[in-house]
């Protein structure tokens, strides 16, 4: 088939989110006649796997654009770029800024650390800041581990929409994080009370053709056992590389040994064992998780480099492109 305009931006968008942005890029560069609409798909999958500096080679100018710019600029040591993009497109270009924009500009704030002046970005907003505005300096509370900042804004989220679960449990997050456990405890009380629960993590792989699917401490797959030796096994290895259980994820008052099994059957894990089991060296691995990727889990993914695979996830946030011991998000999600 001839590839149009049309055609070509919703493949360069599919294989965005499937998380093959080589392939997007592909489709871009065979596009014979690209418009805007073009540039803008390429620029906001490379936004959407934080991949700047491929984002503002491409860049041209209008809102949609702009965000897919700014979303790639949200790398740690970025931030001024993407302040001066962001005044750039309300000064130079005119553009009215989007809740979206206001979003991104909190993201790459929070990222870097300075916590007072995204909280202080959202208080100067010319709009109602909405919940995901809110989140992502949450999310930044999480990184730094900022109690304080967290509470003013977790009441702020539950004043706008107390509705779902992953907000409760981000904040119940950061108490356990910094081991404030009645703060853990009333954060279950809140979600008891307002009827919340909280949905069970599932990690997705597709291996030859065929989808599979594990729950946290799943046994049901029939390589099951062999799973879970080889888990066993590979952190071993990984202890010689360094790697050091972050109990911090276990979000309850169990003995330290105890942790550190908790954490190797989250389902993100039993999948991309399986996905080594079941694939030669060389084949990038894709798995899907329903919840955020702990922090254990993902320093335990970069520990990977043992098994020489790429391994591409997606959990509810964003992408993650594990290569070579490195992660892309830099370690911020
Ligand atoms: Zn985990
Ligand atoms: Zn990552």
């Amino acid at each position: 088939m001839e590839i149009t305009v049309h055609l070509g931006a919703a493949l360069i968008n599919t294989y965005a989110r499937c998380g093959s942005i080589k392939e997007s890029r592909r489709v871009f560069d065979g596009i014979p006649e690209r418009d805007l609409i073009s540039w803008t798909a390429i620029i906001c999958g490379y936004g959407m796997h934080r991949l700047a500096e491929d984002a503002e080679l491409l860049f041209r100018s209008d809102g949609v654009t702009f965000m897919g710019l700014l979303m790639g600029f949200s790398h740690k040591g970025l931030v001024q770029k993407g302040q001066q993009y962001y005044r750039r497109m309300i000064q130079q270009y005119g553009f009215k800024s989007t809740l979206e924009h206001h979003s991104s500009m909190v993201d790459k704030l929070g990222r870097a650390g300075r916590l007072d002046e995204a909280e202080e970005f959202i208080g100067n907003m010319d709009v109602e800041p909405d919940a995901s505005v809110w989140c992502g300096l949450l999310n930044a509370c999480k990184i730094y581990g900022n109690v304080d900042i967290g509470e003013r804004v977790i009441e702020q989220i539950l004043r706008i929409d107390p509705g779902y679960a992953g907000r409760y449990v981000l904040m119940s997050n950061i108490y356990a994080f910094m081991r404030c456990w009645d703060g853990v405890a009333r954060m279950r009380l809140l979600m008891k009370e307002n009827r919340i629960s909280k949905p069970p993590g599932w990690s997705l792989i597709e291996i030859g053709g065929q989808m599979h699917i594990f729950l946290a401490f799943d046994k049901s797959h029939p390589r099951s056992n062999e799973i879970y030796n080889f888990l066993k096994d590979l952190e071993k290895r990984m202890r010689i590389e360094h790697y050091v259980p972050e109990i911090k994820c276990v979000l309850s008052k169990l003995d330290e040994e105890h942790k550190d099994d908790m954490l190797c059957g989250h389902s993100e894990r039993l999948a991309i064992a399986f996905g080594i089991l079941g694939t030669g060296d060389g084949e990038v691995l894709r798995v899907i998780k329903n919840l955020r990727v702990c922090v254990d889990c993902h320093t335990a993914t970069q520990v990977h480099k043992i098994v020489k695979q790429e391994i591409v996830g997606r959990d509810a946030k964003r992408f993650h492109h594990f290569k070579d011991g490195a992660c892309s998000c830099g370690d911020y999600w």
